[in-house]
Formats: C-alpha cells, sequence, structure tokens
C-alpha cells in the first residue's frame, strides 16, 4: 500500500464526544452526476482509472455492465507492474501466488466468488462463471482453479508442491514464522449503469507474505464488495482482516440504506468499525462507494485515500477524506448497554 498510513486511534480521539449520523460526514459529500453522465464506475487507487475507462468503452459499445465489471478488472489483472492484484501479484509465504476475487450483479442478487486460486490468469471471469454457471457462491483452493480450467479460462502452470514442502519444512525451523509485509491492495470497482442497474466486483492478490490458504475480505460477499441493486455497492482495500470481521461493504450499503450519501456512509463504517475496535491504531481500511441515484464517494482510515471515477463526461482520480483527523465517537458507543 503506498500511502502513508497514519496513527489515527489516538487517546485523544478515543475521548470524544459520540457523533451522530447527522454530522458524521466532517467533509461535505457532493460527489453526484447527473443522469446524462451516466454510466458512473467507481473504483479503488488511481490503477482503477484504467479499468474504469475499459469498463466505459465496453458499455459505450454495447456490453453489459457484468461485462463492463469483468472486462475492466481484466486490465489491472493483467497489468504486470501491479504487485497486489493479477498473477504479477504478491506471493504467500510459501512464494506462490493465490488469488482472490469475486462479482454481484444487482438484478436477482446474484454473486460469484474464488479464494486462494492459483495460476489463472484472470479471477474475475472465474468468479463470474461461479455466478453464472454453477449453484453455488464460491469456490476455492484446488477445486476453484479446476472449475477454472474446465471452463477454459486462461492459465499458467503451477507445480507448486516442491514450494510448499521447502516453505513447510523452513516454517519448522524459524521462530518468526511469519513474514509481516505491508504490501497490498485490490481492485474493487462499481459499475451504475444507464438503466439504473449496478454490478461491482473485486481481484487482489491479498496480503504479501500472509500464511497458504489465507482468504482476505475480496472474495466475501458483503466484506470486500456488496451490491444491493435498490439502494447502491460498495467495495473495500486495505488490511482485509478489519474488514471482514465487520461484514465492512455489506455495512456501508446499509448505511446508504438509511440515507447516508455514500461518502458519509463510508466514513460511517470506518467510525463504526475504529470504535468497535479501539486496539487497532492501524486499521488500514479504505472503501469506495456509489449509489443507486448516480452519487458516489470513498473513505479510509488515513489520509490521501485516492480513487478512480468515470462517467460519460469525466475519468479522474479523486482523495476521499481520512478518518484519521475526524472523531470517531464514543468507543463502544455502538453496544446496547446491558446492566451489569
Ligand atoms: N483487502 C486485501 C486483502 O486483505 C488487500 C488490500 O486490498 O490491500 O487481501
Amino acid at each position: 500500500m503506498d500511502m502513508t498510513r497514519r496513527k489515527f486511534v489516538s487517546g485523544a480521539a478515543l475521548g470524544l464526544a459520540t457523533t451522530t449520523l447527522s454530522k458524521i460526514s466532517g467533509a461535505e459529500p457532493d460527489g453526484e452526476i447527473k443522469k446524462g453522465e451516466m454510466p458512473l464506475i467507481v473504483s479503488t487507487w488511481p490503477f482503477g482509472k484504467a479499468s474504469n475507462d475499459a469498463g466505459l468503452k465496453v458499455l459505450q459499445e454495447g456490453g453489459t455492465i457484468l461485462d463492463a465489471v469483468e472486462q475492466g478488472i481484466w486490465v489491472t489483472e493483467s497489468d504486470v507492474h501491479n504487485q497486489s492484484v493479477g498473477l504479477a501479484g504478491a506471493p504467500n509465504a510459501a512464494g506462490v501466488v493465490q488469488l482472490d476475487s469475486c462479482i454481484m450483479y444487482g438484478p436477482g442478487h446474484k454473486a460469484g466468488s474464488v479464494g486462494a486460486i492459483e495460476g489463472i490468469r484472470h479471477p474475475i471471469s472465474a468468479a463470474r462463471r461461479v455466478m453464472e454457471k454453477t449453484p453455488h457462491v464460491m469456490l476455492v483452493g484446488e477445486g476453484a482453479r479446476m472449475f477454472a480450467l474446465e471452463q477454459g479460462l486462461e492459465s499458467i502452470e503451477v507445480d507448486t508442491h516442491e514450494k510448499y514442502e521447502t516453505w513447510k519444512k523452513k516454517r519448522a525451523s524459524e521462530k518468526q514464522p511469519l513474514r509481516k509485509d505491508k504490501n497490498h491492495d485490490t481492485i474493487a470497482l462499481l459499475v451504475l449503469g444507464a438503466d439504473g442497474n449496478i454490478a461491482g466486483g473485486c481481484s487482489t492478490s491479498g496480503l504479501s507474505g500472509k500464511l497458504p490458504g489465507r482468504v482476505g475480505d475480496s472474495p466475501i460477499i458483503g466484506s470486500g464488495l456488496y451490491v444491493d441493486n435498490d439502494v447502491g455497492a460498495a467495495g473495500a482495500t486495505g488490511l482485509g482482516e478489519n474488514v471482514m470481521r465487520y461484514c465492512g461493504s455489506f455495512l456501508v450499503v446499509e448505511f446508504m440504506r438509511q440515507g447516508l450519501h455514500p461518502q458519509e456512509a463510508c466514513l460511517a463504517a470506518i467510525r463504526r468499525i475504529a470504535r468497535q475496535d479501539p486496539r487497532h491504531t492501524e486499521l488500514s481500511i479504505s472503501f469506495v462507494a456509489l449509489d443507486k441515484h448516480g452519487r458516489y464517494g470513498a473513505a479510509s482510515s488515513a489520509q490521501g485515500f485516492q480513487y478512480s471515477v468515470t462517467t460519460n463526461s469525466k475519468s479522474e482520480v479523486l482523495t476521499g477524506p481520512g478518518v484519521g483527523n475526524l472523531d470517531i465517537g464514543e468507543v463502544g458507543g455502538n453496544r446496547p448497554k446491558i446492566k451489569p
């Protein structure tokens, strides 16, 4: 992750008064597009812009919003310079790249996902095939790879047995069993079509140096991604463990359902997580979101989170507000008061 990580859950911040939903933002949300500017595509990070542009082209050429999500994400998955998405992404502790991805389609509330898949060039396509061709939502590991191969998806040879065996021996002799690399990012890409339907997808190689078999938030429906066709969509990037314990993207969408602007909803979710997790001085999480009305936004636990927004009339990289300098409300403020 490139952006500076800041310690934002300071003792002082924890002591501040409860924040009400009506003044939750702290940064005025203004992201909104007009009907003529549709479609709207929002994704994580500046590298998402190339994916957004590809997705827009798909739509302009008559493709569906699912095609736009899938083919948009192909661009980032194929980028050999991107070290956190696709086969050029960061390997796990055994030196093997294991990829996570999921996709959702608003109409019919459909979802598909793959976790810890190896050697498949476009995990987003594997996720889409799980959604469209199986009665399941999620496939993982070797089963996911076998399915992707059966579907004829592009692959590379992987013979990881030796790598895992070597790693297991090394691990057994190490006092510090797991490297703590902080290199990670995800593309989460959300599309609001001109017809008002919504789709989204995400793809990542996850945390660098993760334990083999570790699955992050990105392929977990409701954590790394959530789409509700009546409300909007949200996607996450950052330390997956700090998103998946809170169903982060689902939380953002639920805040939008309560009437919050997408940016306020992202901020509200981060504040909620920070309030429940006061030990975490470095949450390292960010959300992007859009709603049914063409409004969009993002927010992060740190300052400087950049995300990409593309419409028929513009394609740009914006910076979302960070919760670091804003109060998070009363610690434990979400919990019902139980008499001792
Ligand atoms: N959320 C991803 C994971 O934990 C990594 C990231 O987006 O930075 O696997």
